[in-house]
């Protein structure tokens, strides 16, 4: 039912307000879960980031560990061939029986671990001091790399050779350092050399913890593998030289990079470093799986809580914003209903009274007319003494309904003012509006054709009177109510089922002033 616009643009507020608070509520939260999860992920992006650097670093550590090792190891060697040589330029030493030119030779060198042997070739490739006994071992490696360097070189200086098997040391993967031994006019005299179980490279990455598909590996520099861990016997001396990330272990000379494997397709973060003065290039693989793998699981454990706990906060900040929202609509419905008339639907009193005031002020500010009706049932208490007390509600009900109905505009409001009683609040209504909208109502309310057989109509009538208010005029709120009260009496006196206008320069009644419907509607008494 169309009550009245007052009653409308409460229910549209309180709509509006409830609107509100809902979707602030919920976008409020659901930008509060974004923002968590942002940030969230943005840790979560920056621990990835962290744990990507931690491997690069320990990588590198490993690589300058191993490099120290190496260099100093190689050294030593390296010391142990230049004593030989310069032991056997001196001719006591040349001189001395076998054990004890041993003995000077080599010192304690040769005991060192992972050392194969020590030799001391002659200008054919010929074993003439072995390190391990005083008759030296027969064996010849004039067709050897380590050997024909030096022979045919010579400022060939230390020579390292690629991973070989030694015939002399039951066939264990080793590499031979040699030297070359020059006679006083230059010649070609041999060479001094070590062969270095590959062991060595083996023991020095054993133990350490680069993730299953991590490898740390030694390479030489012509891209012969010369060790790796974990230890493959199949992959030494294994040539890698056409390998693409070989090709960026010789373009710059340490470094790291991230590359997929095309021999097992895995992405892995390479840290590489070239040896100072040794043919050398350590390089320590990571796969980024491996790097990632506790990230991971602790990024899959961090984001799935978090966005369990962002949906559950952006869930309780709606199923909030609902409850608040009901709560709100019914505070808003007890608001109105404390506003409303119970019977009629209309505004009560209260209401009537505050709206009153509001239009008063209203006008008074912005200096426009506005008009008041009042509408009163005719014969009404014989209407209850007829029908009862029960039909009496349904009429009232009724008619309020048509004068609801009656009225239009947005800022037209109707009020139960009492009893049988009813008022219509009309802003920006001069009084011949205001004539016009009371004839209307009273030719609905006649139109219902509500039987009534104590009214000299035969039908449920009302008697309007109607009082308007324009700038100037010198009348307050209870004057226009006084006027228009009047007005209503008048109306009754007239006969009833009639309009009457207040004459608002009089304070009177001015029926014969009336516009048409006016007239028309005292024709009808
Ligand atoms: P008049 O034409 O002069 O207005 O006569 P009237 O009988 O309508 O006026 P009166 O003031 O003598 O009586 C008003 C009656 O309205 C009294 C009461 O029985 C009836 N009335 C007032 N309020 C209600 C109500 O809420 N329900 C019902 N059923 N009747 C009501
Ligand atoms: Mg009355
Ligand atoms: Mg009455």
């Amino acid at each position: 039912m169309k009550t009245n616009g007052w009653f409308i643009r409460q229910r549209e507020r309180f709509k509006c307000k409830e609107s509100i608070a809902l979707h602030g509520i919920v976008y409020g939260a659901a930008l509060i879960a974004l923002v968590m999860v942002g940030l969230c992920g943005l840790v979560l992006y920056q621990s990835r980031e962290d744990a990507f650097e931690r491997t690069r670093e320990s990588s590198r550590n490993v690589a300058l560990i191993a490099e120290r090792d190496i260099v100093r190891n190689f050294e030593l060697y390296d010391l142990s061939l230049q004593a030989v040589i310069g032991g056997l330029q001196q001719p006591e030493v040349s001189a001395l029986p076998a054990h004890l030119k041993r003995d000077v030779l080599f010192d304690r060198a040769a005991t060192a671990k992972y050392l194969e042997a020590l030799l001391v070739l002659d200008a054919e490739g010929n074993i003439v001091v072995d390190s391990t006994s005083d008759v030296p071992r027969e064996a010849n490696f004039s067709n050897s790399k380590f050997f024909t360097a030096q022979r045919d070189n010579r400022d060939a200086g230390l020579f390292i050779s690629d991973p070989l098997r030694f015939s002399l040391a039951h066939d264990m993967p080793s590499i031979v350092l040699s030297r070359r031994i020059s006679h006083p006019d230059g010649s070609f005299g041999g060479i001094a050399m070590i062969a270095v179980n590959l062991d060595y490279f083996r023991n020095l990455f054993a133990g350490l913890s680069l993730g299953a598909r991590g490898s740390a590996s030694v390479i030489g520099h012509g891209g012969v593998m010369v060790m790796r861990q974990p230890y493959d016997v199949r992959i030494i001396g294994r040539d890698i030289s056409t390998a693409s990330t070989f090709r960026r272990f010789i373009a710059e000379k340490e470094g790291d990079f991230s590359d997929t494997a095309s021999i097992d397709n895995v992405r892995r973060l390479y840290t590489f470093k070239t040896l100072p003065h040794l043919p050398f290039i350590i390089m320590v693989a990571v796969a980024e799986q491996d790097i990632y793998a506790s990230w991971r699981r602790r990024a899959l454990t961090i984001g799935s809580l978090m966005a369990a706990f962002g949906g559950a906060f952006v869930g309780l900040s709606a199923m909030l914003g609902s409850q608040l929202r009901r709560r709100m609509r019914a505070e808003s419905e007890l608001q109105l209903l404390a506003r409303t008339d119970g019977l009629t639907g209309l505004n009560n009193r209260r209401t009537f009274g505050e709206i009153l005031d509001l239009e008063w002020r209203r006008a008074h500010r912005a200096r426009s007319v506005f008009s008041l009706l009042f509408v009163d049932i005719d014969r009404f208490k014989a209407y209850n003494d007829t029908y009862g007390h029960q039909a009496g509600d349904h009429a009232l009900a009724a008619v309020a309904k048509c004068i609801g109905e009656s009225i239009r505009r947005p800022g037209d409001t109707a009020a139960r003012y009492g009893g049988e009683e009813f008022v219509v609040v009309l802003p920006n209504t001069p009084a011949s509006g205001a004539s016009f909208i009371a004839e209307k109502i009273r030719a609905a309310i006649c139109d219902l054709s509500l039987d009534h057989a104590g009214s000299e109509y035969g039908c449920v009538t009302a008697s309007i009177g109607s009082a308007s208010w324009e700038p100037g005029s010198g009348m307050d709120v209870s004057d226009m109510i006084k006027d228009a009260d009047r007005a209503l009496y008048r109306a009754k006196a007239m006969g009833r089922n009639a309009v009457a206008v207040a004459n608002p320069c009089a304070g009177e009644v001015a029926v014969d002033d009336a516009e048409p419907a006016i007239e028309q509607g005292l024709l009808l008494r």
